[in-house]
């Protein structure tokens, strides 16, 4: 057989196993894996380096169109910065954006502002928002949208016009009836909105400024209850659930007795909250200010604990980038709550996961890819085998490096993880055969990603 590019003698991740072998790519496609492939118009030398499914981030923000909020991320440097980071296809969130994506117009001006900027694949949420309930949300589903997105925290700018807008219970009730009959899977942000803001609000009256007392007033509970809340009216409704970001272990357990139950409801966590700790966060700064709020060490821990055992379905990383000025103040709660953390997924996490607490190779492929590729039906995506698309990140094992801000490839350079010595290094991203990263040359200027709709369209 020939191919068009042959990738020899890598540790490569497969779907049950890990080899040193070869993969032929034919067409974009992974056409055969095996040893001493021959054949090949290229052929990409890998030895010494682990060959991981491409990373499948299920949760970014890109703030494209942005009206009044054009310098936060945009298409261009976002995918780019994900394709140094060795994520090699994203779902992006319906907000941050101006207009938010609520409805077929919205979406359409999303791909109308990605079109020609995108270096990796890229698949769209839509929202669930209280003004999208007569017909927006069935737009969304004929234009294409792999799943959609509720707050039931407070979100958005009132002042703005076509900010998005978190939800009250009557509209999560009838959303999701709508979304049940897409058979889409609606992902929802869990915090208790009533209770965190009159926190928040007291806490600042009484002139709270720190970090510390931000995640004070987002206890484990408020989380907690909204997750229950979320998976009651998914089993009467018959709506498929994801929660996002979960901060704890204790919502991780709440979604754990829903699976055992048999409703169809899995979770994320972010790199964030495997990796930061509450005591470290004002020695930070408010560039790792986030919401749910990083909790402490013995959460971190626990929490992987659930993904290693499988509790936690997969890892994201909730990239929510902002202007530097957003973050620039002492004051913590009227920071800009984000974090910026695409480009330093894989790396952070075959470090921490992989290098530092026994995490298998297959599990950590499936955490990054195969299992987020599953549940949102990006049927090419997520595993090296025979048939999908030839996505894969290059890691060199045990190469510690210092992040600098000028590394990053974000429009704005401001991330939690600067600073920070890294074990390991992507060296190389390949999206469907062909070279986006590579650590001698830098990103590719050819665009090569695309928009991924679903399979009806
Ligand atoms: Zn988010």
């Amino acid at each position: 057989m020939s191919f068009d590019l042959i990738v020899k003698n890598g540790n490569v991740i497969l779907e049950n196993e890990s080899a040193v072998t070869d993969i032929g790519i034919k067409d974009g496609k992974i056409a055969e894996i095996g040893e001493n492939l021959t054949g090949g118009s290229r052929v990409i030398e890998a030895d010494g380096l682990i060959v991981s499914p491409g990373m499948v981030d299920a949760h970014v923000h890109i703030t494209d169109p942005g009206g009044v909020r054009s310098e936060w991320e945009g298409y261009e440097t976002g995918t780019r910065a994900a394709a140094k980071g060795g994520v090699t296809t994203f779902l992006e969130m319906p907000l941050n954006q101006l207009p938010a994506t609520v409805d077929g117009k919205t979406l359409k001006a999303k791909f109308d502002a990605g079109k020609n900027k995108l270096t990796v694949d890229v698949a769209s949420y839509g929202g669930l928002v209280p003004s999208n309930l007569d017909g927006g949300i069935q737009e969304l589903d004929e234009g294409g949208v792999m799943a959609y997105k509720a707050f039931l925290s407070t979100a958005g700018d009132r002042n703005l016009e076509g900010d998005f807008e978190n939800i009250g219970d009557y509209e999560l009730y009838e959303g999701m009836k709508q979304i049940a009959e897409t058979d889409k899977i609606l992902s929802i942000h869990c915090e208790n909105a009533e209770v965190t803001d009159k926190l928040g609000e007291i806490a600042m009256e009484r002139g709270e400024t720190s970090l510390k007392s931000y995640v004070e007033t987002r206890p484990v509970f408020t989380e907690v209850e909204a997750i229950q809340r979320s998976i009651l009216f998914a089993k009467e409704t018959g709506c498929r659930l994801h929660i996002v970001h979960v901060a704890c272990p204790e919502g991780v357990d709440e979604v754990t007795k829903a699976r055992e139950a048999g409703l169809d409801v899995t979770c994320e966590t972010c790199t964030h909250y495997l990796y930061f700790h509450t005591d470290e966060l004002d020695d930070i700064g408010p560039v790792v200010k986030c919401s749910p709020p990083i909790r402490d060490i013995a959460n971190r821990e626990k929490m992987w604990e659930q993904l290693l055992n499988g509790e936690i379905d997969f890892v994201t990383s909730d990239h929510s980038p902002c202007t530097p000025d957003l973050k620039d103040t002492d004051n913590a709660f009227e920071a800009w709550g984000g974090i910026s953390g695409l480009q330093n997924n894989v790396d952070v996490l075959f470090d921490e996961g992989v290098q530092k607490r026994g995490m298998t190779l297959n599990q950590f492929a499936d955490a990054i890819a195969n299992k987020p590729a599953k549940r949102f039906d990006l049927a090419h995506k997520g595993s090296i085998t025979v048939g999908k698309d030839a996505d894969f990140v290059f890691i060199k094992p045990s190469a510690p490096y210092t992040l600098k801000a000028e590394d990053l490839e974000y429009r704005n350079q401001i991330s939690p993880y600067v600073g920070r010595e890294i074990g390991c290094q992507v060296v190389q991203t390949i999206l469907r055969g062909e070279t986006i990263y590579d650590s001698e040359q830098g990103v590719s200027e050819l665009h090569s990603g695309r928009f991924i709709l679903d399979k009806n369209n």
